[in-house]
């Protein structure tokens, strides 16, 4: 099919701008190249920077992970794509094979640049001419005018997080996921809601300028503490929730209060220290994801009640009054 048809043009642009949230534009984009005969396959991928400091080196290491869309919270870490983008100029708008003997490319890189999410890239392999090029270069820059749209709505303007709004349908997503494999000993995922702590305090003594300083550097913390498998969001204000993936109990335990550590140790310029309180429960396939969110705000109000600058685990709270043991439940 080349050239398409004035009406294929426009039942891709019609499908296209019709897809409600990004992770259905992607699926739709890439179905419809998928579609193209003389496409053979075409993929998706995300890159997140990361830095690394190994024990004993003075300078930080920055890294490009790249990962394939969707990201999949259920794959493991093994699964490596940087060879696929190992050597490119990432300063280039278009990556290209060679021309093979019947002078076709076969395969081309498309970098999705822009928005306020991660860089993206199009993987597209196939045979195709400059005219197709062109094409695919014109398909290329409707989708990334809708992912610029998309990522405005779903991400916070300040942090550049995922809002309130993707959270619901990530949330929705992960407990389908557990609908079928629910094993509650296992590796599974976590929802915590973190709230700094006394930050009306920091508005109060310093301005609204440096607290959204604090909120930026705490999400930039978050970014940094935990993997990129896992999803993190700004819930609103000073609250923020993270879904964490892969992990038994002990380790979620682990990592959420590592995170609690590394804020209260972290230097705030201008503001100094501050800490976070962590509630958090199990996702799991049966409840809504309502009551779980319901759940880990629970926990976090007990935390708040006991201390603040702690993690405090929902099933830890209810164990007790199963047992019949005076407990902290009656405090909800
Ligand atoms: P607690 O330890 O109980 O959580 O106390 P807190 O002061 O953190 O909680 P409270 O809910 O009383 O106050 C939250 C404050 O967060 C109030 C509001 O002014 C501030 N806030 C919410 N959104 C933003 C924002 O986008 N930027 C800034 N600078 N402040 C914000
Ligand atoms: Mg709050
Ligand atoms: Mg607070």
């Amino acid at each position: 099919m080349f050239p398409p048809t004035v009406q294929n043009i426009f039942s891709w642009t019609i499908q296209l701008s019709a897809q409600q949230d990004y992770q259905a534009l992607t699926h739709n984009f890439l179905d419809i190249l998928a579609d193209i005969p003389w496409i053979d396959s075409a993929n998706a991928y995300e890159m997140y920077e990361h830095e690394r400091k190994k024990p004993g080196d003075t300078a930080t290491v920055h890294e490009l992970l790249i990962r394939r869309f969707p990201l999949d919270f259920a794959r493991n870490d093994d699964e490596n794509y940087n060879s696929l983008f190992a050597g490119l100029d990432h300063a280039s708008d278009l990556h290209l094979s060679a021309v093979d003997e019947s002078g076709s490319y076969t395969w081309a890189i498309f970098p999705i640049r822009g928005s306020s999410g991660p860089e993206r890239a199009i993987h597209i392999e196939g045979a195709f001419n400059q005219k197709m090029l062109d094409l695919l270069n014109n398909l290329r820059a409707i989708y990334r005018n809708l992912v610029i749209l998309h990522d405005t709505k779903e991400r916070d303007v300040l942090t550049k997080l995922p809002n309130r709004q993707s959270l619901d349908v990530r949330l929705l997503q992960v407990c389908e996921h557990y609908r079928y494999i629910d094993n509650p000993e296992g590796e599974s995922s976590w929802i915590a809601i973190l709230d700094i702590d006394h930050f009306k305090q920091v508005n109060d003594d310093f301005g609204h300028l440096y607290g959204d300083e604090v909120l930026l550097t705490f999400s930039q913390l978050m970014g940094k503490c935990f993997r990129y498998n896992d999803f993190l969001f700004r819930f609103g204000g000073e609250e923020f929730v993270v879904i964490l993936n892969l992990a038994c109990r002990n380790t979620a335990m682990t990592i959420f209060n590592r995170f609690r550590e590394s804020v209260a140790n972290y230097h705030f310029p201008t503001v100094g220290r501050i800490t976070v309180s962590i509630g958090l429960t199990r996702v799991d396939g049966v409840s809504m994801p309502t009551t779980q969110l319901d759940h880990a705000d629970k926990a976090l109000y007990y935390a708040k009640e006991n201390g603040r600058n702690r993690v405090v685990l929902y099933e830890d709270m209810i164990i007790p009054a199963q047992n019949n043991i005076a407990n902290d439940i009656e405090l909800f």
